[in-house]
């Protein structure tokens, strides 16, 4: 059930928090994530997708604005000379920052948002905004992330080395996190990530206008 002033959260009719919940979430290359975001933001349609700006050059599959905002490296100096990105890092030499603007405008309105970032940039989030709520996908043990890196069959064997090499740095992240999702089963994975979302959205906290109006009825 919803009216006007009670806005609907994506196709799940979960009311909008008080105040939107910024996530974030990492996890080691090769783990499956952005599998385990693509269909938690199909399910919860609400949630927005942070776009990062990043000096890597597009694929081809990519768009600007889209995946990320492409910017040269003398721009993305300046981003962070203007404080304009709420967390950035440097990952295989290139380097990724969060648009600090839309979140925080996302946020006020109740909103949430979704940030893919990795474990560097998930820290400095943390730091600036303790309330965000960091969700870490691990994958079942270490050899099974180098198979799957393996398997994708796309990479040469130099960017496998490195990917391995960064691995180790990422796994921190997972003593790190507010939640740890293992990533073995993808259904199981899907649904605990999901879980949550949902979980984190409804903490009675965010939900003491709905709660008042309901008590008030
Ligand atoms: P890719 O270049 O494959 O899209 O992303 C490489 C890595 O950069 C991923 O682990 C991703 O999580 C991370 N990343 C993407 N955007 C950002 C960002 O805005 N900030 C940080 N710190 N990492 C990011």
């Amino acid at each position: 059930m919803s009216n006007d002033a009670t806005p609907v959260f994506g196709t799940l009719a979960l009311e909008r928090p008080d105040q939107g919940v910024l996530f974030v979430v990492s996890g080691p290359s090769g783990v499956g994530k952005s599998t385990l975001i693509k269909k938690a933001m199909a399910r919860i349609p609400g949630l927005e997708f942070s776009v990062s700006a990043t000096t890597r050059p597009a694929r081809p599959s990519e768009a600007d604005g889209r995946e990320y905002h492409f910017v040269s490296p003398e721009k993305f100096t300046a981003l962070v000379a203007e404080d304009a990105l709420l967390e950035h890092a440097a990952v295989y030499d290139k380097r990724y920052g969060t648009p600090r603007a839309p979140v925080e405008a996302a946020m006020s309105e109740g909103r949430s948002i979704l940030l893919d970032i990795d474990v560097a940039g998930a820290r400095q989030v943390k730091q600036r905004r303790p309330d965000a709520v960091w969700i870490y996908i691990l994958p079942p043990s270490i050899p099974s992330l180098e198979q799957r890196i393996r398997a994708r069959g796309d990479t040469s064997e130099d960017v496998i080395r490195r990917r391995m090499a960064q691995v180790g740095q990422q796994l921190a992240g997972a003593r790190e996190a507010d939640y740890v999702v293992v990533n073995d089963d993808l259904a199981t994975a899907d649904a605990v990530f999901v879980g949550v979302f949902l979980a984190e959205l409804v903490r009675r906290d965010r939900r003491q206008k709905a709660t008042e109006r309901i008590l008030a009825s």
